[in-house]
């Protein structure tokens, strides 16, 4: 299996090295990514200047690195499209520092660059994890591992694109995995405003909302100590069936706890 690697954190991140020291496991990895980090930089593709792909030193062995100077979804553009066409079987985004619940997936860049991938008929996922508690980088990374390996041994009967969120918790107490939906009114934007001088400035301030009561979505499944897992689909044809998605997920958890 050929995996595809980037996120929106950069290069540079920690992440995506975790990420990619887990998939190499299972997987031939090939990392191509931002040569910055561009978080919330949504779905944004560079059309009006070139872009320059560098060679980078890969912070994990035996792994090929490419750095772009353009956005999330570029990097996965250029890789399906260029750098490495014929030799992906999907595309994992990640391991993005902070959580990327409801609404958030419409500005992440983690979920952007991944959601290239599934335009062009990869598996794709994108993962992410409070970096509050130190494990759960490395236990996402695992999660990401476990997945595609499922993924990889499993011919699906449809498009997949998975947007994995973390609670922020150790292993010992995370409760379960929950297939979820997107919560929606996740989020509180408000501006608020300063003054520097007599010049104004505003800050966009973006808010999680807690406390939802909304059963089933994947800020109510992190709330309650679950790993979430929502299937993100475009047309009902893509709408990946239950049993498929509980087989994938029933025993991550178990196989969590006896790496
Ligand atoms: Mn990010």
């Amino acid at each position: 299996m050929k995996i595809l690697v980037t996120n929106d954190d950069g290069i540079l991140s920690e992440g995506l090295w975790i990420l990619a020291r887990e998939l190499k496991n299972i997987a031939e990895v090939t990392v191509v990514a931002p040569d910055r980090e561009l978080s919330a930089i949504g779905t944004a593709v560079t059309l009006r200047q070139p872009l320059r792909i560098q060679k980078v030193r890969p912070l994990v062995p035996k792994v090929e690195a490419y750095s772009i100077d353009g956005t999330p979804s570029d990097s996965v553009i250029l890789a399906l499209g260029k750098l490495v066409r014929d030799r992906v079987d999907m595309v994992v985004s990640g391991i993005n520092q902070g959580s990327n619940l409801g609404e958030d997936v419409y500005i992440s860049g983690t979920v952007s660059a991944a959601l290239q991938g599934y335009l062009r008929g990869f598996p794709a996922i994108a993962i992410s994890a409070p970096y509050e508690n130190k494990q759960s980088p490395g236990i996402a990374a695992g999660v990401a591992a476990i997945l595609a390996k499922k993924i990889g041994d499993t011919s699906l009967p449809t498009r997949l694109f998975l947007n994995v969120n973390m609670p922020d918790l150790p292993l010992a107490e995370i409760t379960g995995v929950k297939i979820t939906r997107l919560a929606s009114e996740s989020h509180l934007n408000t501006v608020e405003e300063g003054n520097r001088g007599r010049q104004k400035y505003y800050w966009l301030v973006r808010q999680r909302i807690s406390e939802t009561t909304d059963s089933g979505t994947d800020v109510w499944a992190i709330e309650r100590g679950n790993i979430s897992i929502t299937p993100l689909y475009f047309n009902r044809a893509d709408r990946p069936p239950h049993h498929m998605l509980n087989s994938l997920c029933s025993d991550i958890l178990q196989q969590l706890h006896n790496r």
